[in-house]
């Protein structure tokens, strides 16, 4: 698909159509939607934005490619004034003090966010079923999940509610959902946009990331977006991708992708057969593909998982109620506390916040935290080798199709294991994009750290051979 926001631009500039009407179209469609993708509607502070942008149209002033263009935001960023809940119980009456850097660079462009969206909360599952406001329908198919955490995100963008929305990926939840519901998401290199005013879930991982329709909305919005932060000590400069660079795919020579990912029992027949037939295409492009080798999907899941847990049991540490977000009262303070967190936070969360815990625990935190470190090491240094050898890592997004609604909150260990292709790449700290190409839930390019124009660039690519 071409470019939306380029489309909508053209349309608001001839006068085609109104901004006004613009996000009040796209506000109608959110408030009666079905598919629970909605935590809360910005309709005032979006259509007093969108007469301004009408008027500026209508003064023949110059508008930004930006400038009323309506999208989303997961639920777990800081926008001044708006519920930020992380789809949380704990959070749900809870109001942002501030607005996070990447959202603020999206507003100076003039670009008007129109809703909080469901999520699992605090970014914790792969389905968007944890989480207070009711499970996220998939897109394609309402009986299915519509993946997660950034779930609500991904079935905006697929059913034209927003023409882009910002989630949050910290171990695939930008990009697993993008790929169960047939659209773009990018995870960008770590440290590319600011984590500042995202909820932070493991701080290590935790990227902001564009979903969309189009490789060319994806470039536009991460450009706005990217960018040094003296609030963020992770961050670092990057120079623009711009539209041309990406579009001479000819710079392209070598691919790899991970042997054991393909030939693992857990895949599904239907998406080695389209992987591996994806894989046909690229060669027959005069592109060598070479067959990597790379660690078991469990060895990924378990570290991923080991740090992850860790990372969010200090990070929800300071939801105790005294700060932030509803408190239940009891006898003490301790007591306030613990009754707080255990009635406030989902099941899921808890499990996560106890492993997280014992973890980091004394007489454990060698043998499973160390060694979760050492491991994470050990595959920065493996893809640091791939990339000597190859241009572009390719795989599939998932291993299976989305499961049923219902499915992930029964087996919890199922649903981890949901994540073997997409954590690694978090590991690794690696742009990584899926594209809704290739497999029923899409296909994951990965080039090396800083390297995300190269990414664009065979999503160009893979745009007309697959
Ligand atoms: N499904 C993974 C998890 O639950 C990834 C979530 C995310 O990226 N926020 O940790």
């Amino acid at each position: 698909m071409d470019s939306q926001i380029r489309k909508i631009h053209q349309q608001l500039v001839s006068k085609q159509i109104s901004c006004v009407d613009l996000i009040q179209e796209k506000l109608n469609l959110l408030k009666k939607n079905s598919y629970n993708s909605v935590n809360s509607l910005l309709d005032n502070t979006a259509l007093e934005a969108a007469i301004k942008v009408d008027t500026k149209i209508a003064n023949n002033e110059t508008i930004g490619l930006l400038e009323g263009i309506p999208f989303g935001i997961k639920d777990v960023y800081m926008v001044q004034g708006t519920y930020t809940t992380a789809s949380s119980d704990l959070l749900k009456n809870y109001k942002s003090a501030y607005t996070a850097t990447a959202i603020q660079k999206l507003l100076d462009a003039g670009a008007i966010p129109i809703v909080k969206e469901n999520c699992d909360s605090f970014g914790h599952g792969s389905s968007s079923e944890n989480t207070i406001f009711g499970a996220v329908k998939n897109a394609n198919n309402p009986n299915l999940v519509g993946g997660g955490s950034s779930g609500g995100s991904a079935v905006n963008v697929a059913k034209d509610y927003t023409v882009f929305s910002i989630g949050g990926d910290t171990g695939g939840s930008v990009r697993q959902p993008a790929g169960y519901n047939s659209v773009y998401g990018l995870k960008p290199t770590y440290g590319r946009i600011s984590r500042y005013g995202l909820m932070a879930y493991a701080s290590s991982t935790d990227c902001v990331g564009p979903i969309a329709k189009s490789v060319e909305d994806i470039r536009i919005v991460l450009n706005v977006m990217s960018g040094k932060d003296i609030k963020d000590q992770t961050t670092y400069a990057s120079s623009e991708i711009s539209e041309e660079n990406i579009l001479n795919t000819n710079t392209i020579k070598t691919v790899g992708y991970f042997k054991n990912f393909i030939e693992s029992d857990a895949i599904n027949t239907q998406i080695k057969s389209d992987f591996l037939a994806a894989i046909e295409k690229i060669k027959a492009k005069c592109i060598e593909v070479k067959v990597l080798d790379f660690f078991e999907s469990d060895t990924l899941v378990s570290t991923y998982y080991t740090l992850a847990m860790a990372e969010t049991a200090s990070n929800l540490s300071r939801l105790d109620g005294s700060n932030y977000g509803d408190r239940v009262d009891n006898k003490n303070l301790k007591e306030s506390y613990a009754i707080t967190r255990s009635e406030k936070f989902s099941e899921e969360t808890k499990r996560r916040i106890v492993g997280g815990n014992q973890v980091l625990s004394q007489g454990f935190s060698d043998e499973i935290y160390l060694k979760g470190l050492a491991l994470r090491d050990s595959i920065s240094e493996n893809f640091e080798k791939d990339f000597e050898e190859v241009d572009i890592i390719i795989s599939p997004v998932t291993p299976n199709t989305p499961p049923k609604i219902g499915d992930s909150l029964k087996d919890p260990l199922a649903m981890y294991l949901s994540d073997a292709y997409t954590v690694g790449f978090s590991l690794g700290q690696l742009p990584t994009l899926t594209v809704p190409q290739g497999t029923k839930t899409g296909l994951q390019i990965t080039a090396a750290k800083n390297n995300d124009e190269l990414v664009l660039k065979f999503a160009n690519f893979l745009k007309d051979t697959i």
